[in-house]
């Protein structure tokens, strides 16, 4: 690599602080952070590796804001605003200036859009394959956050968005879409985005504090996290396949529902609401942000989850290798 390490703090990545003075534009040992004393740190950290969470040869611009997409969304799952994100680059030898160029405007563009600064990092090159990890910082009221537990028998369960489009894009990435119905151009690039760039739901998880009684972002799948908010909760949950939304172009593709609902990174929030909030959550939704009921929770031995059919007859859960999260492309 013609650049070392310290032309690229200063060229690439100093100039995404500026709005940060205690970062000291990258030129000291730390940053300093401070926070409103009514607020909460909210600290989270996901890691993308090369050919593990991405494809070999992913453009640079993309992959910044999926490293941002994947660390916001835990952010938006406990209702946090963005407030700084610490970078880890561990690059192969022979990265370029033009990866360089990409990433940090990715991570310009992106954080321009969803908030939060750049205030410091580490960067070194290996042998090894393209590592990046974030850690990104929030801040949400005290005592307020939503978290995975605090739900009870009798909320009802919501989505957001539309579900299974990145698992259907990734599906169609890798091919293997080709015993389903063909997609039309438009339909197939929608899930193919959808599997690219999150979408974190930073606005709806903020409008949801003090209504909503859990939260979890949907990385592993629907019912997976359904799974995990259960347990955090000690409850279990009845959900109804047939109100799932899906795309148009998901509905298109025929990959079956419950496929889809085991699918992952979906990025986008399920929560629970008591009866007492139902009819305030349309008010307090951001628009655009479609939310969807799709089952209740119940007071059965957690994780329980029984899936129900429009007639209201029980359908047989798939076995836990159908709906975990299947590593790796
Ligand atoms: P040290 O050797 O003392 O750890 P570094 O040379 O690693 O210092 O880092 C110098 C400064 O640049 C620090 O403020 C660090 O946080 C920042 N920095 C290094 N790499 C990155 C990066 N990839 N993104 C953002 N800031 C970085
Ligand atoms: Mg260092």
């Amino acid at each position: 690599m013609a650049l070392n390490e310290f032309d690229i703090i200063r060229t690439y990545f100093a100039p995404l602080s500026v709005s940060a003075p205690e970062a000291f534009q990258l030129t000291d040992d730390a940053a300093l952070l401070n926070i409103p004393d009514n607020q909460t740190l909210v600290c989270t950290k996901d890691a993308l590796t090369e050919g593990v969470h991405f494809f070999p040869g992913e453009d640079s611009y993309r992959l910044a804001q999926k490293l941002l997409g994947v660390n916001l969304s835990d952010l938006a799952a406990m209702g946090a605003s963005p407030l700084a994100y610490l970078l880890a680059l561990h690059l192969p030898q022979n990265t370029t200036a033009q990866w360089f160029e990409g990433f940090s405007h990715g991570f310009k563009d992106y954080t321009a859009q969803y908030g939060g600064t750049l205030i410091g990092g580490d960067t070194t090159t290996y042998s090894g394959p393209l590592c990046l990890s974030l850690t990104a910082l929030g801040t949400v009221p005290k005592g307020q956050a939503l978290l995975r537990q605090g739900a009870k028998p009798g909320d009802s369960i919501y989505v957001s968005g539309t579900i299974g489009d990145s698992h259907a894009g990734l599906r169609y990435i890798k091919d293997t879409l080709t015993e389903l119905p063909k997609l039309s151009a438009s339909q197939s690039e929608y899930i193919t985005q959808r599997y690219h760039i999150h979408t974190p739901r930073l606005a709806l998880g903020t409008a949801l504090l003090g209504v909503a009684t859990s939260c979890i972002d949907i990385s592993d799948g629907l019912l997976a996290d359904l799974g995990h908010l259960c347990n955090c909760s000690k409850t279990g949950a009845i959900i109804y396949p047939h109100l799932v939304p899906l795309s148009e172009a998901a509905l298109a593709s025929h990959i079956p529902m419950l496929e889809l609902m085991g699918g992952g990174d979906d990025y986008e929030l399920l929560f629970t609401i008591p009866q007492k909030n139902e009819t305030i959550l349309q008010q307090i939704a951001p628009p655009h942000i479609p939310l969807t009921k799709i089952g209740q929770m119940t007071d059965t031995a957690p994780p329980h989850i029984m899936l129900v059919d429009a007639q209201g007859k029980k359908i047989t859960l798939p076995n836990k290798k159908g709906y975990l999260h299947q590593a790796g492309l």
